[in-house]
């Protein structure tokens, strides 16, 4: 007879916490955000293969069993290359828009009806969230940001994008916590050796946004009840991550906003690793903490 596999620990977001995010991998070889409420989860986009994906989480302390869908932002392979096999292993639902389907269908393969759900450009419901869509300028059939709401906290997220559009612009303002691009550094792409049509396309309206542009931007957004703001999908040949976070805080700075939020904390998503899992209205808990925690309950560490 087979002996019972222990129970996994099912969860390490405890109730009582509350909105958390971080992203799972951010630049151009994939990426993944996880975010959700409580002890519910979803993923906004999944571009990496279904296995690094979940090893990623793993790190988080989150259990694939907390999952309940995958959000996807546009159709661009580092956005939804592990989307069908995350899918299909976990049986999660996958939400995008009716013109990203069409263009990802091929991309995802077989998925049953019910794990194809269409959103619309009105809020639902997804892990113990409310998500708004946002629109965003990019050079896919359609392309998204997302506004996750629950308990009185709103997680701004946006990336590719080539310019701020006015539904940003509207939406993305006194945000508790934002994802937002810092794809490149205009001088580092214009010297670089990226032919002259790719730097076109990166730095035109269609493109990514320059640290400049994500700066002029967060001169506006952030308020008094912005705490964490992480900047993602940077470029790896015209960007550097302490050349992103420079950027920002310096433009931040000489505009005074920090004064205006004396908590708001910046920071940097890591290209292949998982942030660290940022809940909202506490203190910061890497998933080293997560881990150590673990580790106390005497729980499987790898
Ligand atoms: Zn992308
Ligand atoms: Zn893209």
């Amino acid at each position: 007879m087979r002996r019972k596999r222990p129970r996994r620990r099912r969860k390490t977001i405890e109730a009582g916490e509350t909105l958390f995010f971080g992203t799972l991998a951010s630049g151009s070889s994939g990426n993944a955000i996880l975010a959700g409420n409580r002890n519910r989860g979803f993923l906004i986009d999944a571009g990496l293969p279904a296995a690094r994906l979940l090893e990623n989480l793993q790190r988080t302390g989150v259990g694939p069993e907390q999952l309940e869908g995958i959000f996807v932002t546009h159709e661009h392979g580092d956005h939804i290359r592990g989307v069908g096999a995350l899918a299909r292993k976990l049986g999660l639902p996958v939400y995008a828009t009716a013109g990203i389907w069409e263009i990802m269908e091929a991309e995802v393969g077989l998925l049953p009806a019910a794990q194809r759900v269409v959103v619309a450009a009105e809020s639902f419901a997804l892990a113990g969230l409310s998500l708004t869509l946002i629109h965003t300028s990019h050079d896919s059939v359609e392309s998204y940001g997302l506004l996750a709401r629950a308990e009185g906290l709103t997680l701004g997220v946006a990336t590719d994008t080539g310019v701020v559009t006015p539904d940003m612009e509207e939406k993305l303002r006194d945000c508790d916590a934002l994802v937002i691009e810092a794809n490149h550094d205009s001088d580092m792409l214009r010297r670089g050796r990226y032919p002259w049509h790719l730097k076109k396309r990166i730095a035109g309206e269609r493109g990514h946004l320059s640290n400049a542009q994500t700066g002029e931007a967060l001169q506006r957004w952030i308020g008094e009840n912005t705490q964490k703001v992480v900047l993602a999908h940077l470029s790896e040949e015209n960007n550097t991550p302490a050349l992103a976070l420079k950027t920002v805080v310096e433009m931040l700075r000489s505009h005074e906003v920090r004064q205006k939020c004396g908590r708001l904390k910046i920071r940097v998503a890591p290209r292949h690793e998982p942030h660290e899992l940022i809940v909202l209205g506490e203190e910061r808990r890497s998933y080293d903490d997560l881990q150590r925690e673990r580790a106390g309950r005497g729980a499987a560490v790898r």
